[in-house]
């Protein structure tokens, strides 16, 4: 690549004058030579660079294999999205031609794009693009190991609910996967592995473990009591870090498996206020993730709670990995988990072609062949429609007897105009056929009986969701079917507690004082990614009312 890379979409734009001239108040210019690296894949980055003069090439690989993915001339400003959440980067940047570039570190480049929203949107704007490419060009750091074992596809499935740029190198089917383990003396038997760059390699990462070299969580330091906890970083949880960090409260996020929650794994969310042409569930998280790190909420992901109690006055969060987390408020926006299918075949064959999800990962084990997808929801339906740009033919199981029941009219006309959906109307899925992936499908018709073969590759599953709050089973109330009541719900259940206090709970208060729960995790939420959010809001104006009644933490 001897040219600059083009700014397409707004992902490489040049900056001006005025804006190399805001950024020079906080950075520093450095001459660099060619050849100089300024940052290396799989290692921290953490300067923002304006070339000023010469270029500089974003590389993949290294030596031979160095492959150019990006060349930045004058007024090119470098890096992607990890650099303003604290991850490691992907990719390394290498000066082809000697020149000077603008070095800005990262926490003065976070501050700078709260006080100047113009260029922060600029920069902001380029980054989610280039994370997007990035992710959709499969560069970024390697999963070589086998689609049998499942630590690979727990790392491919960390990966890509996490949004974080990899490729997979598939041990059965990938000569590079051979290649690459003879080269670092690796035996297949030691696989899943982890590469960077070809030469840093993390054997059978844990989840948690990935997490802290990519940076995804902070390294856990016991630490004074914040004002706000939220638990659960899907929609609900991500607006009350927003809300939270902006307010002035010291916030810390934990979620067990992402960011984005539910939201996360749909491939479009279309009636989410503000973007008429729909918005993926995982920029919009991304969004999210960016504003809430911005104001200074710290987010630690994987961070699963494991039980709550109280504690001089304060909710303690005990976390599974044995730590725990002290705070004035906790908001509980743990959401819930898809119901799993009970069919023979089913369980053996989840992750071979049975899938909970349908993002761009599922669907690229199965392009271009014949899918089902079971339910009768919005959900169901969204996907149907994202795997029908692709597939053959998908199948839309339902066991009820028509569609209108529980999807949205705007689903049931897509669904109902698209040539390759057929949907199956009073139809069950009976047993899973496959020996190492799924082959075809056994189906029967709940009135008639009659059962019929179906060649699908693929099983996407959407049949409701049970509330994650197992968890909470020994801390507060819940309702029969396991979600947390709230205020007048609450009130009514755990009098005990309030009585002695002399007040009612609050609107989204639970059976604690102090602790909150919003969105779908909620007894009677309405199941939508606006409700979790507005919930999330409140639920900050909410805990300044409960911080308002004890005192912040630090006085008490
Ligand atoms: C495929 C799909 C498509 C959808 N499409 C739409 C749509 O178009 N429009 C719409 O309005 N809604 C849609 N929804 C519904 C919407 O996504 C949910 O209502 C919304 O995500 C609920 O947000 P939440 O924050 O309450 O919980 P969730 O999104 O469920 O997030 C909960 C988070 O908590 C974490 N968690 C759980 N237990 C623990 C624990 N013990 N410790 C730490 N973390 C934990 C989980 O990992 C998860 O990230 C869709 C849902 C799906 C699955």
């Amino acid at each position: 690549m001897r040219t600059p890379t083009a700014d397409v979409y707004g992902a490489y734009p040049p900056l001006t004058d005025d804006q190399i001239a805001v950024l020079r108040s906080c950075g520093q210019v450095q001459p660099v030579c060619e050849g100089e690296q300024l940052f290396r894949a799989g290692e921290p980055s953490e300067e923002f660079f304006v070339v000023l003069s010469g270029t500089v090439a974003v590389v993949e690989g290294h030596g031979d294999q160095e492959q150019v993915v990006q060349l930045h001339g004058p007024r090119s400003f470098l890096g992607e999205l990890g650099l303003l959440e604290g991850q490691t980067a992907f990719l390394s940047a290498v000066v082809r031609t000697s020149g000077e570039v603008l070095a800005v570190g990262s926490a003065a480049l976070r501050d700078l794009l709260s006080r100047e929203p113009a260029l922060g949107d600029v920069i902001l704007r380029a980054y989610l693009l280039r994370r997007t490419m990035l992710a959709g060009a499969g560069t970024g750091f390697r999963i070589i190991g086998s689609a049998f074992s499942p630590d690979t596809r727990r790392l491919l499935e960390f990966a890509a609910r996490n949004r974080l740029p990899h490729r997979w190198a598939d041990l059965e089917k990938d000569t590079e996967a051979e290649e690459l383990l003879m080269r670092l003396g690796i035996a297949p038997e030691e696989t899943p592995i982890v590469v960077w760059n070809d030469y840093r390699v993390l054997r059978d990462p844990s989840n948690a473990e990935l997490a802290r070299v990519i940076g995804l969580r902070a390294e856990t330091a016991e630490q004074a009591v914040c004002d706000l906890v939220v638990v659960g970083a899907g929609p609900g949880g991500l607006a009350a870090a927003v809300y939270g960090a902006t307010e002035g409260l010291s916030t810390v996020v934990l979620d067990a498996v992402a960011t984005g929650g539910q939201a996360g794994t749909s491939s479009r969310i279309e009636n989410y206020l503000g973007f008429p042409a729909g918005i993926s569930g995982m920029e919009l998280a991304e969004r999210a993730v960016v504003q809430a790190n911005r104001f200074g909420a710290r987010i630690d992901v994987p961070a699963e709670a494991a039980g709550l109690e109280r504690r001089d006055g304060n909710s303690v969060v005990r976390l599974a990995d044995g730590g725990t987390i002290t705070a004035a408020n906790v908001v509980v926006a743990t959401g819930a988990r898809y119901r799993r299918l009970t069919a023979p075949g089913v369980e053996r064959l989840e992750g071979l072609g049975v899938h909970y999800a349908a993002t761009v990962w599922e669907a690229r084990t199965c392009r271009l062949d014949p899918v089902a997808v079971v339910g009768g929801g919005n959900s169901a339906g969204q996907a149907a429609l994202f795997l029908a740009r692709e597939s053959p033919a998908v199948h839309l199981l339902v066991r009820g007897g028509d569609l209108e029941h529980s999807m949205s009219r705007y689903l049931i006309d897509r669904i109902e105009r698209h040539p390759r959906i057929h949907v199956r109307l009073h139809t069950e899925v009976r047993e899973v056929t496959g020996e190492d992936r799924v082959e075809s499908l056994v189906v029967e018709n709940n009135r008639t009986r009659e059962q019929q073969e179906l060649a699908a590759r693929a099983l996407f599953v959407f049949i409701g969701a049970r509330p994650a709050t197992s968890w909470l089973a020994d801390a507060l109330t819940l309702d029969r079917r396991g979600f947390i009541p709230t205020g007048q719900d609450v009130a009514q259940v755990a009098a005990d507690i309030w009585d002695p206090l002399a007040r009612a709970p609050l609107a989204l208060e639970a059976g604690l004082p102090g602790v909150f729960a919003v969105g779908d995790v909620r007894s009677g939420s309405v199941k939508r990614v606006a409700s979790a959010v507005g919930e999330g809001a409140m639920a900050v104006r909410l805990a300044h009312e409960h911080l308002g009644e004890v005192g912040p933490p630090d006085i008490r």
